[in-house]
């Protein structure tokens, strides 16, 4: 089967691992265990207090590039604790998450979120988009929720900004629960994810959208939500601190091209 889009596997690896020395030693496994598989664009998130460690390492190698998981939409000034895009830029960071569940769980707002998808794709910088209900309830009123995110988070974004935008349908139930969405919930979502974009912005543009799934991916099940929900590729929490693992989430991704 052959998809649009080049696809894509994103590595967020939240608040891991615990020191800078760890930090180097994976981002050296994963550089090792993605070398050619340069057909699939491989991103690697680390914390902001990885990111020239990991850069480091990656040395400008093409086996993975360099994300970020949060940002400020400010590029400077009084905002403490804060990380802006360029500085993540000097640390080649070409992808930003956005609007992930566990920042939304922590206050962050759809306003936020479009202030920051904003921000990112004015720099030139690849906008990675989380959206996902919390619970899936039998009147399907949980798509009202992934539309609001949708169209709030994509609010004065023009259409030629689209192909810098990337969505990631990340249903909040299935992250880090070891319980995945099925490959044809996942299938239902990518095209009710299209509607929104279509609706916005027509067709055509709207299927410049990389469209990622999210939660639980493992190397058993990935070749099977690739394939069947017809997803673009992955964002990958927890499998993402295992080189191997993630490697062989990579090597399924890839499977579609072929
Ligand atoms: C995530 O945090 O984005 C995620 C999908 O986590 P996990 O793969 O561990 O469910």
């Amino acid at each position: 089967m052959k998809i649009g889009h080049e696809p894509l596997v994103i590595g967020n690896w939240k608040m891991n691992p615990q020191t800078d020395t760890l930090a180097k030693r994976l981002a050296q496994d994963l550089k090792k265990a993605l070398a050619h598989k340069d057909d699939v664009t491989v991103v690697v998130a680390p914390p902001t207090t990885f990111l020239a460690t990991v850069d480091a390492v990656r040395n400008g190698a093409k086996s993975f590039r360099m994300g970020a998981q949060n940002v400020h939409k400010e590029s400077l000034g009084a905002f403490t604790g804060e990380v802006s895009l360029p500085m993540l830029r000097s640390f080649s960071v070409e992808y930003v998450i956005i609007g992930h569940s566990e920042r939304r769980a922590a206050g962050e707002t759809d306003t936020q979120v479009n202030e920051k998808v904003t921000a990112v794709v004015k720099a030139g910088l690849m906008a990675v988009v989380c959206v996902g209900e919390t619970k899936r309830d039998h009147g399907a009123h949980y798509l009202g929720d992934i539309e609001r995110q949708i169209r709030e988070a994509v609010k004065g974004l023009s259409r030629a900004k689209l192909a810098s935008l990337v969505i990631a349908y990340e249903p909040v139930w299935a992250i880090g629960t070891g319980q995945n969405a099925t490959p044809s919930d996942v299938h239902e979502m990518k095209l009710f994810i299209q509607k929104t974009l279509t609706d916005l912005y027509g067709r055509n543009y709207a299927q410049k959208v990389r469209i990622l799934y999210g939660g639980s991916v493992n190397p058993k099940n990935a070749g099977e939500i690739m394939k069947d929900g017809m997803v673009d590729g992955f964002l990958v929490g927890g499998a993402s601190l295992s080189a191997k693992d993630f490697a062989a989430i990579v090597e399924s991704a890839r499977s579609v091209l072929v």
